[in-house]
């Protein structure tokens, strides 16, 4: 069997890895010239297993005015006359109850794990370099009521299999000294030693290497899809701009970009961009003494820290409706403002900005699941969480597309389910 897997970000080409696995001859399709070049490629570097909670949380809807009012939030509103955002919207508040909140989460706990032990498995046996660690991670609180509601997840995911304790802000300081400037402005956190990092873009690119070593999996870069040919219940051909491909099987992982890509057949996928920004710090002499060696999470800034080789990366941020993936300086020079008040040593000369578009679903669950047109698969919409997710969700994809039982349930990520 020949599939097409369109989008090589890292959920499109940890798609075409498991696939080959099967047997499967792969041709992997990107517009731009290399893989990782969308939202793979500067993202937070989270390997986030334990935290993968859905936006959608309780207390988001009273947050939301504050957010909305203050110019420093980390999230920005761009309405716009867009039915589609409307309706998106609608569908995140709805689902912002903590019920919905607590199923969502063990559904995507069951994927995260799986896609854990994915993680573990290919980089014991594929030794990739993508300056990958378990360095554990600290959610650090602001105030005592936040505290106490990450405290009552860390007792409901206990339940559920994930290893996490609160720390007092002395302990936390202990663990990591680097936030000792922050200390007096803290009232305590959250640790996950078992928590992991790593540089999304280069884990993409060096998978790929290895699975073009095995001869299984041809590329096309710079090949824009057009659209799909559809003949009866299934897909004929891959429209690009170069010519027609004619393969068994498609596989849509092209991130935002599915959405616009599958309307002509009639598919309206439930997904909004949403951009975010990140900045990778260089390791300089004088920086090394004051970078934290913990993955630090801000949780009241919603700011990501992850030691990634000689730099750290810092990303944050939520701007919906925007439109487009450009920096926005005013936004960069907010989290710059952000990190120095965090850590006032770092030397951010040398930071480099990047914004991309998250593929995020209302309910942050991504869509792995077959069309009504049956050589038809999406493996679409991870979010805040693609790099986390991206391995269970592709292997479980493979199995599908081979008719095979996946490893994990995967009823509650089907179209139908995520909106
Ligand atoms: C600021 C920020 C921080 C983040 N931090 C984290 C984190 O710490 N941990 C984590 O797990 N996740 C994180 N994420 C989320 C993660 O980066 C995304 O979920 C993930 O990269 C999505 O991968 P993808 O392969 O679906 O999309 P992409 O990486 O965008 O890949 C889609 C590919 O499809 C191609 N494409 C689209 N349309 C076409 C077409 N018509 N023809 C040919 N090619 C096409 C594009 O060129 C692109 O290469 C973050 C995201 C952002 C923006």
């Amino acid at each position: 069997m020949h599939v097409c897997v369109i989008g090589a970000g890292v959920v499109g080409v940890t798609t075409a890895w498991y696939l080959a696995r099967q047997g499967l001859k792969v041709t992997l399709v990107d517009r731009l010239e290399a893989a990782a070049q969308g939202a793979s490629y500067a993202n937070g570097g989270q390997l986030s297993y334990s935290y993968v909670a859905p936006l959608a949380g309780p207390g988001v809807l009273g947050n939301l005015p504050d957010w909305l009012l203050n110019a420093d939030s980390p999230l920005r509103f761009h309405p716009r006359l867009d039915l589609h955002q409307w309706r998106w919207c609608l569908n995140f508040m709805r689902a912002c109850t903590a019920g919905r909140s607590r199923q969502t989460t063990a559904e995507l706990l069951e994927l995260s794990y799986y896609s854990r032990e994915l993680v573990h498995q290919l980089t014991a046996r594929e030794a990739l370099q993508f300056n990958y660690r378990r360095n554990g991670k600290l959610i650090v609180y602001r105030d005592k009521n936040s505290l106490a509601q990450g405290m009552q997840q860390v007792r409901f995911q206990a339940a559920l299999g994930s290893q996490q304790h609160g720390l007092s802000t002395e302990q936390c300081v202990a663990l990591e000294p680097a936030l000792a400037h922050i200390a007096p402005a803290l009232a305590g956190a959250i640790h996950t030693p078992s928590e992991e990092v790593g540089d999304c873009r280069l884990f993409t690119q060096a998978l790929l290497d290895r699975l073009l070593a095995t001869g299984q999996v041809e590329t096309l870069f710079g090949t824009e899809v057009l659209g799909l040919r559809r003949e009866r219940q299934r897909i004929a051909a891959v429209v690009t701009a170069q010519g027609e491909l004619q393969v068994d099987g498609v596989v849509v992982c092209s991130g935002v970009a599915s959405r616009p890509l599958l309307k002509d057949l009639g598919m309206h996928l439930p997904l909004y961009p949403l951009k975010g920004y990140s900045l990778d710090v260089p390791l300089t002499e004088d920086n090394a003494r004051t970078l934290p060696g913990i993955s630090v999470t801000d949780s009241a800034r919603k700011v990501v820290y992850a030691p990634l080789g000689k730099s750290l990366r810092v990303a944050a941020m939520v701007d919906m409706g925007t439109g487009n993936d450009r920096i926005d300086p005013v936004r960069i020079d907010l989290l710059k403002k952000q990190v120095r008040e965090t850590f006032p040593g770092l030397d951010l000369s040398g930071a480099l900005p990047w914004a991309g578009l998250r593929p995020a679903t209302a309910l942050s669950k991504p869509i792995i699941d077959v069309t009504r047109l049956h050589n038809l698969w999406l493996n679409v919409g991870h979010g805040a969480l693609g790099f986390t997710l991206a391995c269970g969700s592709a292997s479980a994809l493979a199995a599908l597309v081979c008719g095979e039982q996946p490893a994990i349930n995967l009823a509650p990520f089907r179209a139908g389910q995520v909106c």
